[in-house]
């Protein structure tokens, strides 16, 4: 069998295809779009649960790696218009584009800034859910084989955690921060520290988690009626709802299982729209409780 026949349950994406409707949540504007794709090693992505288990839908390819979307958001309002990430951005070396299995059928970050009229200098400000390559890469550019800021305007807004902890990671972790991907936003002074959870703006939020890594960002968007929470890789993918399935990447594992009981139960409870930075085919989803009363994936929400 080949690859694309075996390789993903549901649709195969579309060429160029981008998530262009908005959804509307009190002020907000939010876009949600594809920055690329790139592949994990399905082992590393679902930690302990075993493949037998995890590839029941015949998600992994000839090598074993999951694909996944690089998600990301635009939202606009009180005059801002904000990036949360950036995907992995266009950097890598051929031998690494192969490793990571990083294609741009699904759209770029350049690409949707055109199909949305705006030009880079347009975005006010990036909020990062944190540093590791895939989210941040594409906040740099390459400007005669050197990395450069892609977003010169903009604020570049991270925890000081995550920002500290990426500079000095322990040897388990470092390979999933790239120094070119990071030293130029700090060379050129783009970085805003935040310290812990703040309203970012009225009715937006950014909530810390610490499991996945140090000062992981989170996004909560709320109007007191409607609520969405962007959970950024606290849940990579819907199959990481279930408890176990928590990455081989992870920094402090049974942090983050906490940190998924405590969320999940809060979306459960406040009927949150919950939005995944990697699950190939759900943008966003309401959850439920099914009959052994876990937490589960609910209604999905066209987005
Ligand atoms: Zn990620």
């Amino acid at each position: 069998m080949g690859m694309s026949e075996r390789f993903r349950p549901g649709r195969e994406p579309r060429l160029g295809e981008t998530r262009k409707d908005n959804m509307k949540i009190g002020e907000y504007n939010i876009t949600f779009f594809d920055a690329g794709e790139f592949r994990l090693d399905g082992g590393s992505l679902f930690g302990p649960v075993p493949r037998v288990v995890w590839n029941r839908g015949n998600i992994a390819d000839e090598n074993n790696r999951v694909a996944m979307p690089l998600r990301c958001l635009l939202i606009e309002g009180h005059g801002r218009k904000i990036l949360v990430d950036t995907g992995v951005g266009h950097k890598g070396s051929e031998s690494y584009n192969e490793m990571y299995g990083i294609s741009f059928a699904r759209g770029t970050l350049d690409g949707f800034l055109e199909m949305q009229n705006l030009k880079r200098d347009d975005i006010t400000d990036i909020i990062f859910t944190h540093l590791h390559f895939d989210h941040v890469g594409g906040a740099t550019h390459l400007v005669a084989g050197q990395p450069w800021p892609t977003f010169h305007k903009a604020r570049h807004i991270v925890q000081k955690k995550q920002l500290d902890h990426s500079l000095k990671p322990t040897e388990r972790d470092r390979g999933s921060f790239a120094a070119h991907d990071i030293q130029p936003l700090v060379s050129e002074n783009l970085f805003v520290c935040l310290d812990g959870d703040t309203e970012f703006l009225p009715g937006l939020w950014i909530l810390e988690a610490n499991g996945h890594t140090p000062g992981l960002q989170m996004i909560k968007i709320t109007d007191g009626k409607q609520t969405l929470w962007y959970s950024a890789d606290l849940l990579p993918t819907v199959m990481h709802i279930s408890l176990p399935y928590i990455t081989a990447y992870d920094y402090d594992p049974i942090t983050t299982l906490k940190e998924k009981k405590n969320f999940l139960q809060q979306a459960l409870d406040g009927n949150w729209i919950v939005a995944m930075p990697h699950d190939w085919n759900i943008s966003a989803m309401y959850l439920k409780q099914n009959e052994r009363g876990q937490i589960v994936k609910g209604e999905e929400v066209d987005v």
